[in-house]
């Protein structure tokens, strides 16, 4: 009998929050509500406010002491948003990159959710009549004729209807609460909603249209036939492909094609693309394919249209999900694959909070799910490189353009060191593009720098306009005009005279877009100049403009940054040319020369897609750098796998693994004693494992001086990834309460992309 009376011990829940701590946190479960399952959002007190969290588990002990505990104020979801499974991915990337469960969480949740609000928007309320509404007599409420409208009007549907409805046909709150009072009346039930996960999953077979397919699929040329037949033989279990194919070389249509099956199958696929690469054109490839629904997910779109599409994929209603790098967190009930396109594009490392690579987050979050995923580019990066010469991905090439004596063109490099530049143009390059231009077509011109000039200096003392805040340069733009600061976004007008000798004649050196695009228009009077960078695309509907713009002029010259190099279509561009190859050549970045390589081909891609055979120039100060020669000669592979062979031999990335510490403060002393004492804690502990791990610095940030605060960073180096990780989680509690530690703003960043 004293069982009986003994109380159950209260259950505490466990919850993650979005603070910098790495912990999760304890509360009473909310006053007279179920306790909460895993995976729903909860409303708790924290500090003197209030905070949206994640219900991660029940626990029956706590670290606090219980009396300091705080109860639940509510539960924010009737079912779980993240299954339990989704939540232990959340929290193996939480350990992976050593941040807070917490913040990671805030990446995996759309705007709004974050914020509290529901799920789904609120039913529209709706009215019905009461058994005596639906016997009495119109005609008995002859004194209030919009009363007896509206019952005249209920009684002829039959049915509840929406208030909104009833509000559009003129009868307002005070006719529906007066009939209301009369007894005639009520509110209609809402259905109760099905939410959330496990819940209404993909609708059965029997209610999808029946055929997956909205159009026909084109027919597979010779070269993509077996990579789509070898595709559909790994739909079962993890296999990470490497989809190698040049531009134009029909990967989309091989993903269209895998992602057929998947959706015959009933499952769902997710697609990552680049931040840019997502355009409607994109977009509407996929939808006009397939009878289901395709929903987008980017930062263009508004907090509500993520919302839905959120919903929509996590409730299992959308069979394909196209996304930027986030897009990896969504929770997707019947997962059947992940396609990655142009995986080695920057925007799958999340710069700065949860420092994540979407890319290796789609690995590892296929080989969980077990099921294959698809890395696609025509410039792999060297660490999906790695895995497909070891053989833990499969290798597929596409090697040529669909259609017949259509030539991938051969890059020409034009040796720039003894000639004379306008705007950035030799003379020999202008020639070229006046050929192409005058045959009525469309030339592409990469030039990675925004502005009119990227230095401004005093032609009398060699003073040069530099930024107040920054160790770097001012550009000087023209629209608006004045001097800017592409580091921290510092603006000021531009001087009239030295600041430094009084002199009065400031001139600009080197090109940027703005001022590249002054030159064309002078010299190729009657062609439209269709610029693209970030100055003149600001947003998806900038960049939409610009995209229909260059669908309908011919001849046109499309001239910009990197962004005119990913991914869009242009068939009518017969000639491609990139201003300054250079940038990357002798960068002390490990990653420069990578990267440029995969801009110049990407850029090449850009010619002669369709039938017209294509050109490609390249003007560079150095025409006999041997890795620029191979690149145009033997081609991307060749290069990367060279230079492949030198990160082997100087065991850098993929062969080792880095993570930087980086701290930044208004004082460089206070940097500077923080980092230091970092160190030295380090030390100590790299010492437990001197063969595997190296540390480098600590040293100020390649740009010390940024935004007014001094930046410092400390690398670890390791030749295993395990030791890396003890380092890292060794030195978290120190990074967490040294005193030192709280007078900087630190960062960790696991793998990082740059070095800064
Ligand atoms: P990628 O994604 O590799 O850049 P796409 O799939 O976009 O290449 O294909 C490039 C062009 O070739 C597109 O216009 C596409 O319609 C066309 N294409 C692709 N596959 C085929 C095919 N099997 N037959 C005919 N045209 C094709
Ligand atoms: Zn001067
Ligand atoms: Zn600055």
């Amino acid at each position: 009998m004293r069982q009986i009376f003994q109380s159950k011990k209260m259950p505490l829940i466990q919850v993650a929050l979005p603070t910098p701590l790495r912990r999760l946190f304890d509360y009473w479960p909310a006053a007279g509500q179920p306790l909460p399952q895993p995976g729903v959002r909860i409303q708790v007190p924290f500090g003197n406010r209030q905070m949206t969290g994640l219900v991660m588990g029940l626990v029956d002990q706590s670290s606090l002491s219980t009396s300091r505990l705080k109860a639940a104020i509510a539960y924010l979801d009737q079912q779980p948003l993240f299954s339990v499974a989704h939540l232990d991915f959340l929290q193996w990337v939480a350990g992976y990159y050593h941040q807070p469960l917490g913040e990671v969480l805030q990446a995996a949740l759309p705007a709004l959710l974050r914020q509290g609000q529901a799920l789904h928007p609120p039913q529209e309320p709706r009215w019905q009549l009461t058994e005596a509404g639906r016997t009495i007599n119109p005609a008995e409420l002859s004194r209030a004729p919009k009363q007896a409208a509206l019952v005249r009007l209920l009684q002829s549907a039959g049915r509840s209807l929406a208030q909104k409805n009833l509000q559009s046909q003129g009868f307002t709150l005070t006719v529906i609460n007066n009939l209301k009072g009369k007894g005639l009346l009520e509110p209609a039930k809402l259905t109760p909603r099905q939410q959330g996960i496990g819940l209404p999953q993909l609708s059965p077979a029997e209610h999808q249209p029946r055929s997956v397919l909205a159009e026909v699929p084109l027919n597979l040329t010779a070269e993509q036939q077996p990579v789509v037949e070898q595709l559909h033989g790994l739909l079962q279990g993890f296999n990470p492909v490497l989809l190698q194919g040049v531009t134009g070389s029909g990967k989309t249509e091989v993903y269209l094609q895998l992602i057929q099956r998947v959706l015959e199958q009933g499952k769902q696929a997710l697609v990552l693309i680049p931040e840019i690469g997502l355009t409607p054109q994109t977009l509407r490839r996929f939808e006009k394919r397939f009878n289901r629904r395709v929903v987008a997910l980017h930062s263009g779109m508004t907090d509500r249209e993520r919302l839905e599409s959120w919903r929509s994929a996590v409730e299992g209603k959308a069979a394909v999900v196209l996304g930027t790098r986030s897009a990896i967190f969504v929770p997707l009930p019947k997962l059947g694959v992940i396609l990655v396109d142009e995986e080695h594009d920057a925007s799958f490392k999340q710069q700065d909070g949860v420092r994540y690579q979407a890319r290796d987050l789609a690995v590892l979050r296929a080989k969980r799910e077990n099921i294959p995923v698809v890395l696609g580019s025509a410039t792999p990066s060297l660490e999906s490189l790695a895995h497909a010469q070891r053989g833990d991905y499969l290798w597929l090439h596409l090697r040529q353009r669909p259609g017949v004596s259509v030539k991938l063109p051969v890059p020409t490099l034009l040796d720039i060191r003894s000639r004379k530049l306008t705007g950035g143009f030799s003379e020999p390059l202008l020639k070229a593009m006046e050929r192409h231009l005058q045959a009525g077509n469309q030339v592409l011109v990469l030039l990675n720098r925004r502005g009119f000039a990227p230095v401004l200096m005093c032609s009398a003392c060699g003073w040069i306009a530099g930024c107040q805040h920054c160790d770097a340069r001012m550009t000087w733009h023209r629209e608006p005009p004045g001097l800017h600061c592409h580091h921290c976004d510092h603006r000021q007008p531009l001087p009239y005279t030295c600041p430094s000798c009084g002199h009065d004649e400031l001139l600009p050196l080197g090109a940027g877009t703005e001022r590249a695009e002054e030159t064309l228009i002078e010299r190729f009077a009657d062609i439209p100049v269709i610029r693209l960078d970030r100055d003149s695309v600001r947003n998806r509907h900038d960049l939409n403009n610009k995209l229909e713009q260059i669908a309908i002029q011919r001849p046109a010259i499309l001239l910009g940054t990197q962004m005119l190099a990913k991914g869009h279509h242009f068939p009518d561009v017969t000639l491609a040319t990139v201003l300054d190859a250079d940038h990357g050549l002798y960068s002390s970045d490990p990653r420069a020369m990578e990267r440029t390589a995969q801009l110049l081909i990407q850029v090449a891609g850009r010619a002669g897609r369709a039938e017209k055979p294509g050109e490609v120039i390249i003007q560079t100060h150095h025409s006999d750098d041997p890795r620029l020669e191979k690149l145009c000669l033997e081609g991307y592979e060749a290069l990367a796998l060279d230079l492949l062979a030198e990160r082997r031999n100087s065991h850098w990335p993929p062969f080792a693994y880095l993570a930087i510490l980086r701290a930044e403060a208004h004082k460089t002393e206070v940097v500077g004693q923080m980092m230091s004492a970092l160190a030295t804690h380090a030390r100590q502990l790299r010492d437990l494992e001197p063969e595997t791990l190296t540390l480098l610095g600590p040293v100020p940030a390649p740009m010390e001086r940024r935004q007014g605060r001094y930046h410092m960073q400390l690398l670890l180096h390791a030749s295993k990834r395990a030791p890396l990780h003890r380092l890292v989680e060794a030195l978290l509690p120190w990074l967490e309460n040294a005193p030192e530690a709280r007078r900087v703003r630190w960062s960790l960043d696991i793998d990082p992309d740059d070095l800064f």
